[in-house]
This record gives structure tokens, C-alpha cells and sequence, in this order.
């Protein structure tokens, strides 16, 4: 019996061996003996690709790898230089395969064949975008493609945008490595695929496209009658003479700036930022009859501007409209036409809670509100939010929910979505800006990607080695998202952002100051200290931690945040309160997230003054020279 399992055994191990053996011979070993092969024609995409893979590969192996049109295996084609059938993958999609020894990568549609190329970079040499300026690509003598490759990938959403790092001139190569796209906030060449853009304005166009304000006096039947009397706020939408104006300016615009060779265009129709909608005798009908909201005087609108932009013959142009606070919820009896894009909006939500979380009651409106939508509208898009617009220098917590709501938004057949966030990080960056980007962009890419480990990796290029510090105090801040219910708005005070205890506050004191030891460069250094910026201001906006009110010295802690601020080129704190705090007086006395509403010479300021100085000479009594702070130290800081 023994010598019969061994006998098997031993048969076992050889067949596992020869088809170890196999599978490995059978790898593809590409080295800087390998060239690029490229059509004897090739468009500019295909140039473009072939350029990417050449000037990297060169780098990885420290040679010059040769590209031409009569390349001799082993090689890499690109485009229509390899024997790839790209038919039935999607628009900007692509195909990677290794065949007969050699490897082809091809793609559709104006970008396809370009984002193959730098799959393939990251998938088989390791180059990682991380930001703008930070790109990791490993040196090696040769990398390993597996025999059996064969990647397809189409887009999971024809539209994705953001406006964090909006400001960064270089973020064309962050945008092709990682997957965006919209033409909002950047800017990609014509060989890169270029972008999809909004034209004739982005948001809140209807003022212009009906002119409102030039028919207050002549016409005041155009304007939104609102509680009783016309304004213009908004136009009246069942006007038929407002309609012929919106349509004329709309094809004016396209007139102008329509490029019949990009893969879409789009021109927005949509609500001015305020609640004025109209409530005429006609409006107030029309919606009665189509489920009783607001949003069906809108569509019905749009739907008409949409045919006559058909009719133009603009079969690249879509027009788009919000779901935006009054219109959210969708209609009955009307649908969008093909060509109209619905942009829904989720300002209302709470981002410490997936939208599908059912424990959550902030977000079961905008759940059904995105289920009635998904059923009407081919083309829907969204626009999520990613900051706290009030304090924007605050901890943000939102990192648990960015990937599982995308993944929502797919799930519910939504085509594109813009991931607003800190659109003045130049005049604001004091947080996880860059880190959040890279997630963001992560995850338009493809919803189910391994975001913990794409996370990881980010964390070690950003902040060095201290890195695993820095996550530790991501997944506390998400874990203790929210107010004293664990909601978390982006329009909130410090109170509402984040419930932590003393000892929470002690471990990411810690977090912060192991990671900033264990860095080794200057850039890491500054990396960490300008994310630490919303945590201190956390603090000084909570009195915790050296911003305690038992710590004597906390008036001078106050003051070397705000010079750090300043040195960090911090000079908003919110939106639209553009460099207010640079006035405060009351640096030294008033909460971080108070700065803003203290200025010289106002009779409140004064007053925080005034007793903020009593205060501040009387500490060192009240504190009996620090020996409170001192124990709290004690107590907390092991
Ligand atoms: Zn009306
Ligand atoms: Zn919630």
C-alpha cells in the first residue's frame, strides 16, 4: 500500500513539474531586445501609443528600444501594426493580448488604443501615476507577460471629471494613466484623444440661454413668477417665446464652437443656483399633470432644444439639464429624449454613509430619486460631491463611501459622472487633496478596482516611509466620521465632521508624528505637514491637544497655525470666503473654523478681544502654570 502512494505521488509531482515548466517557458520575457512595431501609416493615436511605450520601455530597461514599421518578432504592436480584433469592444475601450510570442495592443474609438498603452505600462512594468508629479517605473532587465494575456477593457462610464488639482497645468499625463477624461479642467491634446467638453458654459446657464435679464421691463411674462412676483432668477419655462430664445442661442453657441471630430460635445441647459423656479398658472399645470414636480416643466423644456439641435444635424452634441435641489426628483409621462443628458446632483447627501446604506437616512431620497431617473433617462450622469465647502481646510472624511457610491452610480446605469470637489485647492490645499484625486480617478477607471492597495501605494510614494501612520489615521477619521449621529454633510462646522475621544485624538497625534519621522525626504516632509494642516486645524477648531484649553501656551499654538497656513499659501477657507481670515483679530481667541466670521474693526471681534486678552494673562494662574496640561499628557499621551 506505501509503495503504491508513493508511486502516485511521485506521478503527481512530475505532472505538476512539467506544467510548471511549461507555463513557464511559455511566459513572454520582454526585454530591451524587444521593439515596438508600428503601422507604416500611423494616425496619431497610434504614434502616440507607440511613442508612450518606447520612451518607457526604453527607461525600465535602460536601453533604447527601437520602433518601425518592419519590426521582426519579439515584438509590441500597436494599432493596426497587430492582428487584433477590436470590433465589438466599446468606444475608447481596448484589447492587450500576447500572441505566437509577440504582444498586440489595439483599441476604439478617439482614446482607446492610447489608455491601452499605458494599461499595459502599468499593468506589466509597475509605472504608477500617483499626481502630477510623482510617477513610479520601476528600472528591470526584462518583465514578465503571461502567455495567457489577454485584457479587455471597455469604460465603465463615456464621461468622468473632476475639478480637484483643476489648477495643475501638467495633470494630462495623470489624466491618460488613470482614466479621466472631461474637458472641464483639463486639457488633452488631439493625438491623446482629447477631452469631452462642455460648451457655452458648464452649470446654471438658463439666465444666459433665456436672457432673462434683458426682459424685466419688456417682457415680464419670460420671468419665473415666484411667490407672486416675476423675477429673474429664472425664466418661466412653458413660455413659448422663451423657448425660441434658449434654442437660438443654443444653436448660436454651436454654431460657434461645434467640433463635429470629438467623440461628444456637450452644451448645458440648467437651472440658475437658487429656488425661484416659476409657478405661473401654465407651469404649475404642466406639472401637476406629470407627477407634481418641477423637474417636468424642465425636461419639457430641454426635450425641444434637444430636437432642434437634432434636427441641426449636430449628432455628436448631447444636451444636458440638472436633477439639481428643486428639479431632483424625475417626472411621470415625460422622458428625456436620447440626446439629453440628466445631470443629478447630491448635495443633499451624507458621505459618511454609502448612498445605498440602508442604515442611512439622509440618502434613501436620493436613492429613489436615482432609481426613477436610471428608468427613464439612457443618459444619466451625476454630480457628486467630495469636500466640505464651509471649512474646506477641515479633515474631510469621506474616504469610506468614494468607491461603493461610484460603484452605486454603475449599478444604476448612470454614463458619466463629475466629482466636484475643491475646485480653490490653490488657494486652499490643506488636506487630503491629491490623495482623494488618485482615488477618485482610481475608481471612475473601474468601480471594483483593489482601491485598499491602490491607497497603499499612494500613501508610500506621497508620504514615504511612514506611510502605514497615515493610513491608520484615514481609517480612524472614517471610522469616527460624521456628527454625533455618524452623518457627514459637506456644508459643516468641526463639530459635525468628526467624533473622536481624547485617546482618538492622542493615537492620531502619534500617527502624524511617526510619519513625519520616518520620512526621508524633504517632499514627503512637506507632504505630511501640509496634510496635517486640517488636523491641527481640527483641533485648534475643537480645543484639543496642544489647542487644549488647559495648555497655557495654546494662544501661541494658534498663532504658529495660522503662519503655517500662510506659509502653505492656505488663504481660503471656504468657498467664496476667499482670504477673509487673513483679517481675523481674533487668531489667537476664536476656534479655527471661526476665523472667518471675525473682522477688524466689528464691534463682535473686538469684544472676543478684549476678553480673549484677560483670559490669556490670567492662564498661567488658571492652569497653575501648565501642571493640568501636564497630567492630561500623562493620562492621554502613553
Ligand atoms: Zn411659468
Ligand atoms: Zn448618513
Amino acid at each position: 500500500m506505501k509503495k503504491l502512494i508513493c508511486a502516485v505521488l511521485c506521478v503527481c509531482f512530475m505532472i505538476l513539474s512539467v506544467t510548471a515548466a511549461f507555463a513557464a517557458e511559455s511566459n513572454l520575457t520582454v526585454d530591451g531586445t524587444w521593439s515596438i512595431r508600428v503601422p507604416a501609416s500611423p494616425t496619431p493615436y497610434e504614434r502616440f501609443a507607440a511613442n508612450k511605450l518606447q520612451s518607457a520601455l526604453s527607461e525600465v530597461f535602460g536601453v533604447s528600444v527601437a520602433s518601425s514599421a518592419d519590426a521582426s518578432a519579439p515584438y509590441i504592436a500597436v494599432g493596426s501594426a497587430g492582428a487584433l480584433d477590436v470590433s465589438d469592444i466599446a468606444d475608447n475601450g481596448y484589447r492587450i493580448r500576447a500572441v505566437d510570442g509577440c504582444i498586440h495592443i489595439n483599441g476604439t474609438g478617439t482614446r482607446g488604443l492610447q489608455v491601452g498603452a499605458y494599461r499595459f505600462l502599468e499593468e506589466f512594468c509597475g509605472r504608477k501615476v500617483y499626481t502630477a508629479q510623482i510617477t513610479e517605473l520601476p528600472k528591470a532587465q526584462s518583465i514578465t507577460v503571461p502567455a495567457d494575456t489577454d485584457i479587455r477593457y471597455e469604460p465603465y462610464f463615456e464621461y468622468t471629471e473632476t475639478d480637484w488639482r483643476c489648477g495643475s497645468s501638467d495633470i494630462a499625463e495623470f489624466s491618460m494613466a488613470n482614466g479621466m477624461f472631461g474637458g472641464m479642467y483639463r486639457s488633452l491634446s488631439a493625438e491623446m484623444g482629447g477631452t469631452i467638453r462642455y460648451i457655452g458654459g458648464f452649470c446654471h446657464t438658463m439666465g444666459s440661454l433665456c436672457e432673462t435679464a434683458n426682459y424685466k421691463d419688456t417682457h415680464p411674462e419670460y420671468l419665473a413668477l415666484h411667490d407672486g412676483e416675476r423675477t429673474t432668477d429664472q425664466p418661466c419655462l412653458m413660455n413659448p417665446d422663451v423657448l425660441e430664445i434658449a434654442k437660438k442661442n443654443v444653436l448660436k453657441i454651436l454654431r460657434e464652437q461645434h467640433d463635429p471630430n470629438a467623440s461628444l460635445q456637450i452644451v448645458s441647459v440648467t437651472q440658475n443656483d437658487n429656488y425661484h423656479f416659476c409657478q405661473c398658472e401654465a407651469c404649475k399645470a404642466f406639472e401637476a399633470a406629470h407627477g407634481g414636480v418641477q423637474s417636468a416643466t424642465m425636461l419639457y423644456f430641454v426635450n425641444q432644444i434637444a430636437d432642434v439641435v437634432k434636427e441641426a444635424g449636430y449628432n455628436n452634441v448631447a444636451v444636458d439639464t440638472f436633477a439639481y435641489q428643486y428639479t431632483r426628483q424625475a417626472p411621470t409621462g415625460i422622458v428625456p429624449r436620447d440626446n439629453v443628458i440628466v445631470r443629478l446632483c447630491t448635495i443633499e447627501c451624507c458621505f459618511a454613509h454609502a448612498l445605498d446604506d440602508p442604515s442611512c437616512s439622509r440618502n434613501t431620497a436620493l436613492m429613489q430619486d436615482l432609481r426613477d431617473w436610471s428608468a427613464i433617462c439612457d443618459r444619466l450622469y451625476i454630480w457628486d460631491y467630495t469636500t466640505n465647502y464651509a471649512h474646506t481646510c477641515l479633515v474631510f472624511p469621506d474616504f469610506g463611501v468614494i468607491q461603493r457610491n461610484i460603484q452605486v452610480f454603475y449599478e444604476h446605469s448612470v454614463k458619466g459622472i463629475y466629482e466636484e470637489g475643491n475646485y480653490y485647492m490653490a488657494s486652499c490645499d490643506a488636506e487630503f487633496g491629491d490623495l482623494r484625486l488618485y482615488m477618485i480617478a482610481k475608481c471612475l477607471q473601474n468601480p471594483y478596482c483593489d482601491l485598499d492597495a491602490e491607497i497603499d501605494g499612494f500613501l508610500a510614494a506621497y508620504y514615504g516611509n511612514g506611510w502605514k501612520h497615515i493610513r491608520k489615521a484615514v481609517d480612524l477619521y472614517t471610522e469616527k466620521a460624521g456628527d454625533k449621529d455618524g452623518h457627514l454633510m459637506i456644508y459643516v462646522g468641526s463639530k459635525q465632521s468628526l467624533q473622536l475621544k481624547e485617546r482618538d485624538v492622542s493615537v492620531l497625534d502619534r500617527c502624524w508624528a511617526d510619519a513625519l519621522r520616518e520620512a526621508e525626504t524633504d517632499t514627503q516632509k512637506e507632504h505630511i505637514a501640509r496634510s496635517e494642516l486640517s488636523w491641527r486645524f481640527w483641533k485648534a477648531s475643537r480645543k484639543k491637544s496642544e489647542f487644549s484649553l488647559l495648555n497655557p501656551n495654546r494662544y501661541a499654538e494658534k498663532e504658529k497655525l495660522f503662519r503655517d497656513l500662510q506659509a502653505f499659501g492656505v488663504t481660503t477657507l471656504s468657498e467664496g470666503g476667499h482670504n477673509d481670515y487673513l483679517d481675523c483679530i481674533c487668531i489667537k481667541y476664536a476656534p479655527a473654523d471661526e476665523w472667518n466670521d471675525y473682522e477688524a474693526g466689528e464691534r463682535g471681534a473686538e469684544t472676543r478681544v478684549f476678553f480673549g486678552r484677560i483670559l490669556e494673562a490670567l492662564m498661567p494662574i488658571l492652569t497653575l502654570g501648565g501642571v493640568y496640561y501636564k497630567l492630561y499628557q500623562r493620562i492621554y499621551q502613553r
